[in-house]
Parts: structure tokens; sequence; C-alpha cells
């Protein structure tokens, strides 16, 4: 019983010392490992030594203490050599101290020594499943194998010794082995932990630290926990004018975006505090005591204990966003520059994608496409907006622009408004690209022209009208003239016949008379002809005509006047007799005129030829003659009213310039048409053609 107690007094020691070892732990670990084992070997040679001195001593020399128990804890918990510094301290103090014990007292120290190394391999108990097991085991092995020391080496007493000594020794060596490795291991498994949580924390703190966004914790009661660096520098304040415990320079303000105070109350972190929701991108200007102003966008989180409602604290993070500002207010300026410029002008502006939705669209073309504003447009196909064959004719130009690659430049369409009225643009469609050069849709540019187009419709009117009055004023001076030469020659040729008494003189000047009168006759029927064939509603009188009959009777009427100028006048018809759908009497006024003017402008002793014929599925007629020709320069002007060549007008036979209109008018209301080839000095030729569907054609039998 003294023998327990004694041991008892001695594992508490042990205890004890371990206490206080596990409390250097941590400032060993700093120290390089030679000095770290050295010193960790003299510290259990020390307790070793310890142990044995106030170990219980049995027989003559024999020491019972708790030495194999701070020896197993060494090499268990520190290795090779701190164990074999404190063994061969302790095996030095046992040599001193003497007696019958000493002999087996060494095999026994190394022998702990070499079997607690062995269990714990490289200091296992780092990873063992159940290190209490084996320091169980490693207790009894070492008890048994002191004991067997004993037995072997102890002398003559050695038996007495074992039967006094081997109950506690088996009992305290196992146990304080195992209680003094628990509470080591205990000890190990706390200061690593700590030693991990103080890790962690510290990246956690260089990583809140080294941040830009400026973090704050605060608790449910609103004190400031936690404030990273950036807090302070982007708020502009220390971490104790955050917390509220030093004065803030009262030109530092919070406002809301729209200038307005921002109030305490308002702030993210206190509202996510005080509703439990997250507060989310709050915008707010702080303005310093350098007159400069941050804005900055703050985000609050409320923490939550497990199962609890009301949150503990609330982290809120915030950053500086005043470039970022700046620049959207910078980009907005110019968005809005720009909309004010595309909405501003009268020419419509538009952006369509590849299906043909506008993307983008300024309010003049919004208001043309339906008197709507520009947002209503956006995502709408010109086929929701204009009716269906304005949108397809659009679509079509799209299609084109977008297939191709090729813009469509000013060209022309019409297009009509909302109130019906017809209106004609400039539409200017260029594909849009992204930086691949794929196309992305199309960019337009329409210009309303009407006005314009208008206006020169106008103009062209109004040119027309200027160039009626001018041929008006030249028709009356010409009509002026016209009519008053063959009445002066019919006034001088009266006078003349009162007096001259030779009946042969004033037969003459009865002719004169004549000729002069009927000429004035033709002019004015000229004019009554032009006058009704200008009429809107006059009435041709279409006819199955004999064509062939039609112009040998002319040419049989004008015998006798080409023969008055020694003229051969000829007819050469074609050999199939020609039916056709025509206004006899006009289409033989037609001729007439031709003829007329062939034997007009043909000197004495000419030849004029006309002659009829079927082309190329037309029947034809050409009055040639071999008269004086008609200049180039006057050719292009022949069929226009009134006109006529220099020489024509001062030649006796001057007519009316109203024969060569009347005839090309007769021709082309039976849709045919009438052409001129003429050499000056030599002879001129006229066709006429006529479509042979209005004839019909047959053998002369
Ligand atoms: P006019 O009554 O003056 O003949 P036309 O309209 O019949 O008027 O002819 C216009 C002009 O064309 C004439 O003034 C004349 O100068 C020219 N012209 C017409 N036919 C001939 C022709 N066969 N030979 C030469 N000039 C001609």
């Amino acid at each position: 019983m003294n023998l327990l107690l004694e041991l008892t007094h001695n594992i508490s020691l042990l205890f004890a010392l371990t206490f206080v070892y596990s409390l250097i732990i941590p400032h060993a670990n700093q120290l390089r490992p030679m000095i770290r084992n050295i010193l960790q070997g003299i510290a259990f040679g020390v307790f070793g030594i310890l142990a044995m001195a106030s170990g219980l001593i049995v027989g003559n020399g024999f020491i019972i203490d708790g030495r194999s128990v701070i020896l197993a804890i060494a090499a268990v918990f520190t290795g090779g050599i701190p164990t074999a510094i404190a063994a061969l301290s302790m095996l030095a103090y046992r040599l001193v101290l003497g007696g019958a014990g000493v002999l087996p007292s060494i095999p026994s120290i190394l022998g702990t020594v070499v079997i607690s190394l062995l269990v714990f391999r490289n200091q296992e108990y780092l990873t063992s499943p159940n290190p209490i097991r084996r320091l169980l085991v490693l207790g009894v092995i070492n008890a048994l194998q002191g004991l067997l020391w004993i037995g072997l080496l102890g002398g003559p007493q050695s038996s007495e010794i074992l039967s006094q000594v081997a109950l506690p020794l088996m009992v305290f060596t196992p146990l304080g082995t195992v209680l003094l490795g628990f509470l080591l291991f205990y000890q190990r498994r706390q200061f690593e932990m700590a030693s991990a949580l103080r890790e962690s924390e510290e990246r956690y703190r260089v990583v809140v630290n080294s941040m830009n966004e400026g973090i704050i914790l605060q608790s449910a009661k609103g004190d400031l926990r936690t404030a990273n660096p950036a807090a302070e520098i982007v708020l502009g304040l220390t971490f104790d004018q955050i917390a509220g415990h030093e004065q803030v320079n009262p030109k530092w303000q919070a406002v809301h975006p729209d200038g307005s105070a921002f109030l305490r109350e308002d702030h993210a972190s206190l509202v996510a505090l005080r509703t439990g929701q997250p507060q989310v991108n709050i915008i707010m200007g702080i303005h310093k005591p350098d007159d400069t102003l941050t804005w900055i966008s703050v985000s609050s989180q409320p923490l939550f204990a497990k199962d609890s409602k009301t949150p503990y604290a609330a982290l809120s993070t915030f950053m500086d966003i005043t470039d970022v500002r700046k620049a959207q207010q910078k980009l907005r300026q110019e968005r809005d520059l720009l909309r004010t410029i595309i909405d501003s002008t009268p020419d419509y502006i538009f952006l369509k994608d590849v299906e043909g939705r506008f993307i983008l669209t300024n309010t003049a073309h919004a208001y043309a496409a339906g008197n709507i504003q520009p947002d209503e447009l956006i995502g709408k196909t010109a086929f929701d907006v204009f009716s269906p064959d304005l949108a397809t004719q659009f679509h079509e130009d799209d299609q084109k622009i977008m297939d191709s690659g090729d813009p469509l430049i000013n060209a022309e369409r019409e297009t009509v408004d909302k109130q019906g009225n017809r209106k004609f643009v400039l539409t200017t469609k260029i594909p849009w690209r992204d930086k691949d050069g794929q196309i992305l849709g199309l960019v337009g540019i329409s210009r309303d022209v009407t006005e314009r187009k208008q206006l020169e419709t106008q103009t062209a009117i109004l040119a027309a009208e200027q160039e009626r009055v001018r041929a008006l004023r030249r028709f009356i001076a010409d009509m002026s003239h016209d009519f008053r030469t063959p009445l002066s020659v019919i006034n001088s040729s009266t006078y003349l016949l009162y007096r001259i008494t030779d009946p042969e003189k004033r037969e003459a000047k009865l002719k004169n008379i004549e000729q002069q009168s009927d000429r004035m006759l033709k002019l004015l029927d000229d004019l009554l002809e032009m006058g009704h064939l200008d009429e809107k509603d006059v009435v041709f009188q279409f006819a199955e005509e004999d064509i062939n009959g039609l112009v040998q009777t002319i040419v049989n009427d004008f015998q006798a006047v080409a023969a008055s100028k020694q003229q051969t006048l000829e007819f050469i018809p074609d050999p199939l007799l020609i039916m056709s759908q025509i206004d006899a009497l006009k289409f033989s006024r037609a001729i007439i005129n031709l003829v007329e003017n062939a034997i007009n402008y043909t000197p004495l002793n000419g030849r004029i030829t006309i002659r009829t014929g079927i082309e190329a599925s037309q029947v034809t007629v050409s009055i040639t003659d071999s008269g004086i020709g008609i200049a180039e320069a006057d050719l292009p002007h022949i069929f226009e009213r009134f006109y006529r060549a220099d020489g024509a007008r001062t030649a006796s036979t001057g007519g009316s310039g109203l024969g060569l209109p009347i005839t090309k008018k007769i021709v082309e209301a039976h849709h045919g048409s009438i052409s001129v080839v003429s050499t000056p000095g030599k002879g001129t030729t006229f066709l006429m053609k006529l479509p042979i569907e209005a004839a019909e054609v047959e053998k002369i039998v």
C-alpha cells in the first residue's frame, strides 16, 4: 500500500513536469531542430532524474519510479536523439545512485528506449488511429521488461523485490504512460488546432487587408468590429472615426445619388441588421474634407447564428466606383448627345439586325413608320409597321445588302406615311459588321425628298409653261408674218387690178390673189386640224381600207401639181393588196402632207417616188424626193410644231410648219411611227410604219 502511494506521488510529479513541458512546446518549435533535440533531451533527462530522485527505494538499492514512463513519453513525442540524451542522463544518475538495482536498471532503461521507439516508429502517434491502446501496450511491455531485468540481474533479493514491485509497476507504468501520453497527445492536438486556426486567421487577415474592396463587420448593435485598410481609404476615415470613437470632420458628408443627405439609419449595414435582408449595390456619394467626391457601391449581408432569425452581425463590402461612374456618366452624355443628334435630324436613321428587326431608330423614322416613339419600334420589323408592299420592297433591299455585303447608296424609294401621303426617299443602307467582318445587320439613312421632287416637277411644269408661252409668241409672230405676206400680196394685186387694163396682166394678178388666199386657207386648215387633233376626245374612224388604193388616189390628185413643176410623181405599190384598219380621211391627210412637202421642197424636174410595202410585220409607206434635203441641224426639230427650216420660210412655198406634226400625230394614233432620212441637196425620204396586226394582207388575184 505504501508502495502504491509512493508511486502515485512519483507519477503526480511526472504529470506536473509534463504539464510544464507542454507549456514550452510552442516555444521549442521555433528553435533550430538540433538545439531543440538537445533541449528536449535535457528536459526529459531532468524529468527522469527528478523521478528517480523522488523514487521509492526498496531492498538494497532498487529504486522504483516512473522513469520508464518518462522515457516512453520522450521516445513517442520527441524522437531518437532527445530520448537517447534523456536515457544517457538518467543512466548516469542511476549509476551515481548505485546499489543492487544498478545492474538491471541499465538494460531496463535501454530496453524501454528501444521498445518505445519501435512501438511508435517515426512519431506515428500523430497519425495513429488508436494511440491510447498503443500507449497502454507500450506501458505493459515496458513494465514487463523492467520486471524481467530485475528478475534476471537483481541478484539474490530479486524474487523478494519482484513480489513487492510487480503489481505496482504493472499498474502504474501502463497507466502513467497512457495518462501522460494522452495529456501530451491532447496538448499537441490543441496546439496544432490553435496554430492551424491562427494560420487560417492570418491568411484571411492578409486577404482582407490586401483587398481593394472596403470590408466592415458590425455587430447587431451597430458596433464596429472590423474594418480593413481599404475601408479606411475608400471612406476617408480612420478606424476610430468609422467606429464613432473619434470626431469626424463636419465637411465629411454622405449623400444619395440625387444629392440628398444619407441618413445614418439608411446605411446598408443598419438596414440589413434591421430587416435581415441583404442590401445590394447601394450607391453612396462621400464628400470628403479635401472637397473630393467619392462614389461607392455598398452591399451588406446580415449574418445569422445557426437557427437564429435575428442577425448577430452585418458584413458590408464596398468599392470605389467614382471612376466607373465618371466613365458611365461620360458614356451617358455621349449617348445622349448622339441621341439628340439623331433625333433632331429630319433624316430617317435606323439600325436593323439580320432578322430585319429594328435595334435603333430615331424620332423622324419612328414618326414616319407609324407616328410612334422610337422605343415602340424596337424589336419590330418593317412588316409590323409598313404596308405589305412597302415592307416587301424594304425587305428585298435589306436581304440583297446582307447577302452581297454591298451597300445601297442613295436609291430612290417610294413610301407612304401614316396619313397615306406618298413620299419619296433617298435611301442609303450599309451592312453593319462586327470586328471579324461578320454581318450583324445594317445601318440605314433615308432622306425625305418629296418636297424636292415636287419642286423639281413644278420647275419642269413651269419650264414647259414658259416654253409654251415662248412657242405661242413665236406662233403669233409666225402667224402674223405668214398671214401678212399673202395679205400684202392680195392687197397689192387688188390695188393693181384697179389700175391695169391689160386682160393678161389682170389675169396674172387674179391668179396671185387666188394663190395667196389658198395659202391662207391651207394655213387655217392646218391650224384647225392641229387643234382638232389636240382635243382630248378626238375620235378616229377606223375601218378596213385598201392602202394601195388610197395612195393611188392621192398620187392621181397631185399629178397635175407635180406636172406644173415638171416633176415626175410615181407610185410603186406593193404587189400585195394591203388592207388595213385605218381612219382613211386622217391617214390620207398624213400622206398628203408628205407629198405636198416633197413637191414643195423639190425643184423643177425633180422626182418623187411613193412606195408601199411590208417590212418586219409592218406596213410601210415611203415618200422619197430628189429635193433640197434637210440640214442635219434641222432634222431633230422638223416634227416640232411651227418648226420650219430657214430655207423653207423664205421659200415662196413656205407652209405652216404644222404639216409634219399633224402627220406624226395621225401616224401615232394608228400605233405607228414615222422617220426621216435626208441628205441636203440630194433629197429626203419619209417612212411611215403601221403595225401589221392592224393590217390584213391578201394576194392580188
Ligand atoms: P411646212 O408647212 O413648212 O412644210 P412641215 O411641218 O410640213 O411645215 O415641215 C417642216 C419643215 O420641214 C419644212 O419647213 C421644211 O423645212 C422641212 N421639210 C419637210 N419636208 C421636206 C422635204 N420633203 N424636203 C425638204 N425639207 C422638208
